[in-house]
Formats: structure tokens, C-alpha cells, sequence
């Protein structure tokens, strides 16, 4: 389909934000859409630098990027911070870019229509100001947004207080089939850092009614998967599972450069063997969880390909790290960020220990993995819960007295998860129903399409 329509792409500054909306780029690309695609400086460096072995592959996007607020050395892990800095600084920078866009672009090609991160509600009012229409784009799960939309009512009904803190701990459903969950696992209340809650809460009610600016609402889900919410939401349009192609050749916005020497050792496991142990771009370990792990992983004597960042740790493992790498070098492989998508779709692949991230559970559920849930922080328990009440694709890891997950636990969840067939069965029945809603005719494909002809709209 050609288009000369010209969109500026938004995403939240955070992995699991760049990669769903670099991928939605690429399709709307392939739709003659004109892509400006806006990181935080910060994020285009480290960007540009894990794909400079690639070259240029960003063919029609145009990578920009603007200031987030922060110094250099600040941590932009720390959410409640990075929150302060943009919110500030990124609504004049955004608009300042938008308008020199447009004043260097024929008017075939200004910047009519803006894709923003739901997260990044104060860009819907530039929009706004701008005369640009705009689109909200939800990455975590439909269910999320639903609970996130519900706050004014659980503070009404005191399930919640003024701050957003459970009052009581109670399992909360919104309706009949939607998945359930503790009041004490709410994500605004998991960030990591409890300085950071009273910033993203407010954050939520800011972007709960900015999000009313925008024409149209779309998230990385699809209908099949989270009927009920859609149900409860009709207005929320599913086009997921986003992904950018089928051979995994465009780049996605990945942080760190990807070790594809993984592929080549997973080549040589047999099928459904590997476990896969990745746990997304913000979870940290402590040295005693991090050990425990490595022994589990050992003492299930399967195949394992780990995924541990740079960052992942404080460093006060790194010896211990490398002895365990001697000693395992032929059972399991550990790499300090995977392909991870690539992964996923490869037949030696048995399942799949997550922190239950949105995208992280898309690509599984995609690729029929079964799961082991470790969810670390914000959305990721809602995750696990679907995950496992739900769809009853995996199993959840829980910790013991200490609080930690222990080596005997991992052996023997591992053990459990490959020896059930029915669950396996049930992870291929959702793959197949996943594939069915982005191929033609599905539900996420016309969604897609319905997406792109709002879009194509002039004003
Ligand atoms: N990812 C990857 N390689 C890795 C680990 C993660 O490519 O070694 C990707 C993964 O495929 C997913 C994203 O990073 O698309 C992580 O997003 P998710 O929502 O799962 O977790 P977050 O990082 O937001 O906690």
C-alpha cells in the first residue's frame, strides 16, 4: 500500500518501550508510512552503537533524538528519576523538533499523525498544540491499562488509599474471565525503588487522562488472549503480537549488541532440550540468588542458555560467574544479551525462565515456550498471573522462607515443566492462535489495518 503520510514514533525511554514501537515503525514502513522515530539522546548513542556492526539497517526510519533531562552519569534505571527529568525537559524539546520538521518538509510531507507511548502522556497536549492528531500506544497488556483506568473506583470503593497503597490485601478481578489479581501486586507500587512510587502513581492518573487526547488507543496484544478486557474496553484495538519480520532482519531498537554466537551453539542442542533463562533489560541480582540460580541450572543437567547483562549484577559475582562458565562449558551457554527473539522461535528450545515482561511473554507465548515465572517488578506478577491462572502456559517460581528461589526449586519446577504434556499442548494451542491473529484475516491483522486507514486520514 503507498502512503506519503509522515508520523513521528514515540516510545517510553526503556527497552521493552524502544523494541514494540521500532517494530510497529517497521510495519508502518512497509505501509509507505514516513517514520521520525524520537529517543532520548541517551538511547539513540547506545542504540546507534549496538547496531554499528549492523550498518544502517533502519531503512525509512529516521532515528532523532532528544534530551531526557538527566546528567550523564545519572541512573536511568531508576524510574522515579528518569520520570522527574523527562516530563520536564522533553515536552519543549519535542515540540521544538516537530516544528522544524515541518519547516523543513513539503506539505505532502509535515507530520500529521504522532504515535506516543501511553507513558508519555504530556506528548499528547504537544500534539495537540501542534495540530497533529494522535495515537496511544499501550505496550504491557490490555489488563494492565484496565486496572490502571480502575484507580479512581478502587480509591472510591477503599481498596486502595489516596497514594495508591492497598489498604487491604484481597484478590481483585474486574470481570468475569479477566485475569486476577493480589491488591498487594499492583505495578505502581513495584518499581523498584519505593522513593519512585508517588512519582509514577501521579504519573498514572496524569496519563489515564491525558490518553483521552488521543483518537485511537492500540496496544501489543491481541483479542484471543485477553477477551475479557477488550470486552470491558472495546475502544483498546489489539494488533499484536507486534514483530518486525518474519526473518528477524530489521533492528528493533536493541540496547545492548546482540551475541548471535548462541544461535550457532543452539543449533547443535537437540530439539526442545534448552532452557532459556533471561530476565529482560531492568532486573538486577543479588550475588546469593545469582549463585543459587547457577547451580539450579546445573543440577537440572539440561542444556541452558542464560542471559546475565553486564548490569545485571553489582560485579561481586564476576569471578565466581566465570569459574561457573569453566566448569559448565558443556552443558550451558551464557551470554550477556540474546537474540532473544531469535531464541525464542528455535526448535531446541524447552522452555522458558522469565521475568514475565509484556514483551518477553508475547515473544513465548508466540514461539508456544512454556514458561517458569520470576517476575521482578511493575507488571510482571499481573503477568505471571496470566501466565499461569489463565492461559496455564507455566508455572510460578515462588521463593521460600529466606525469600530466595533455591537451586532444589529451579531442579525440580524444570523437572515438573517438561514432563507436562498438556501444558505444552496448551502453550502450541495459544502459538497457533497468536499466529492465526496476525496473519490475514485475523483479528490483530484487521485491527492493523483498521489502524493504518485511521491514520492515512487527513485532517
Ligand atoms: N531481550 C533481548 N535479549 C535479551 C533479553 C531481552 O532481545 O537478552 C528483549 C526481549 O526480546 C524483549 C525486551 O528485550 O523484547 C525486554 O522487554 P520485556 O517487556 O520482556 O522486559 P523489560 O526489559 O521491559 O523488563
Amino acid at each position: 500500500m503507498e502512503n506519503s503520510s509522515h508520523v513521528v514514533i514515540l516510545p517510553f525511554p526503556a527497552q521493552g518501550h524502544v523494541i514494540p514501537l521500532m517494530e510497529l515503525s517497521h510495519c508502518l514502513v512497509e505501509h509507505g508510512f514516513k517514520i521520525t522515530f524520537v529517543n532520548t539522546d541517551f538511547n539513540h548513542r547506545r542504540i546507534l552503537s549496538a547496531l554499528s556492526e549492523k550498518g544502517d539497517l533502519c531503512r525509512g526510519i529516521n532515528m532523532v533524538s532528544i534530551p531526557d533531562g538527566l546528567g550523564p552519569g545519572e541512573d536511568r534505571n531508576d524510574l522515579g528519576r528518569l520520570t522527574e527529568g523527562f516530563t520536564v525537559v522533553m515536552p519543549g524539546h519535542l515540540e521544538k523538533l516537530i516544528r522544524e520538521i515541518n519547516d523543513a518538509e513539503g506539505e505532502s510531507c509535515k507530520i500529521k499523525w504522532m504515535v506516543a507511548d501511553a507513558n508519555m502522556g504530556w506528548s499528547f497536549a504537544v500534539a495537540k498544540k501542534m495540530g497533529i492528531r494522535a495515537v496511544s500506544f499501550w505496550p504491557p497488556s490490555a489488563a494492565l491499562l484496565a486496572f490502571m483506568l480502575r484507580i479512581p473506583k478502587f480509591i472510591e470503593d477503599g481498596v486502595l488509599d489516596e497514594r495508591g497503597l492497598p489498604k487491604r490485601k484481597e484478590t481483585i478481578q474486574l470481570s468475569p474471565g479477566m485475569v486476577p489479581i493480589e491488591t498487594t501486586e499492583f505495578s505502581w507500587n513495584h518499581i523498584g525503588d519505593p522513593k519512585g512510587q508517588p512519582i509514577i502513581f501521579q504519573l498514572i492518573l496524569q496519563n489515564n487522562q491525558a490518553t483521552e487526547l488521543a483518537d485511537v488507543i492500540i496496544c501489543n496484544s491481541f483479542h484471543e488472549i485477553e477477551p475479557a478486557t477488550f470486552a470491558l474496553h472495546p475502544n483498546i484495538l489489539p494488533i499484536g503480537p507486534l514483530m518486525a519480520d518474519q526473518k528477524f532482519e530489521k533492528p528493533i531498537g536493541h540496547f545492548w549488541q546482540e551475541d548471535m554466537t548462541c544461535l550457532h551453539w543452539l543449533n547443535e542442542q537437540p530439539n526442545n532440550s534448552v532452557v532459556y533463562v533471561a530476565f529482560g533489560s531492568f532486573t538486577v541480582f543479588d550475588r546469593i540468588q545469582l549463585e543459587e540460580l547457577a547451580h539450579g541450572l546445573e543440577l537440572t543437567e539440561q542444556p541452558f542458555l542464560w542471559v546475565v547483562r553486564a548490569d545485571f549484577t553489582d560485579g561481586s559475582s564476576n569471578e565466581w560467574l566465570e569459574g561457573f562458565r569453566t566448569r559448565v562449558k558443556g552443558q550451558g551457554m551464557i551470554v550477556s544479551w540474546s537474540p532473544q527473539q531469535q531464541v525464542l522461535a528455535h526448535p531446541s528450545i524447552a522452555c522458558f525462565i522469565s521475568h514475565c515482561g509484556w514483551n518477553s511473554t508475547m515473544e513465548g507465548v508466540r514461539n508456544g515456550v512454556p514458561f517458569l515465572c520470576w517476575p521482578y517488578f511493575t507488571d510482571q506478577f499481573l503477568n505471571q498471573s496470566y501466565i499461569c491462572n489463565s492461559w496455564r502456559i507455566g508455572f510460578k517460581l515462588t521463593p521460600d522462607e529466606r525469600g530466595i528461589i533455591s537451586r532444589e526449586r529451579i531442579k525440580e519446577k524444570v523437572e515438573e515443566l517438561l514432563a507436562d504434556e498438556e501444558l505444552k499442548a496448551r502453550a502450541c494451542l495459544w502459538r497457533d492462535i497468536a499466529h492465526r491473529s496476525i496473519n490475514e484475516g485475523g483479528s490483530s491483522y484487521e485491527n492493523f489495518k483498521k489502524f493504518v486507514n485511521i491514520i492515512s486520514q487527513d485532517h
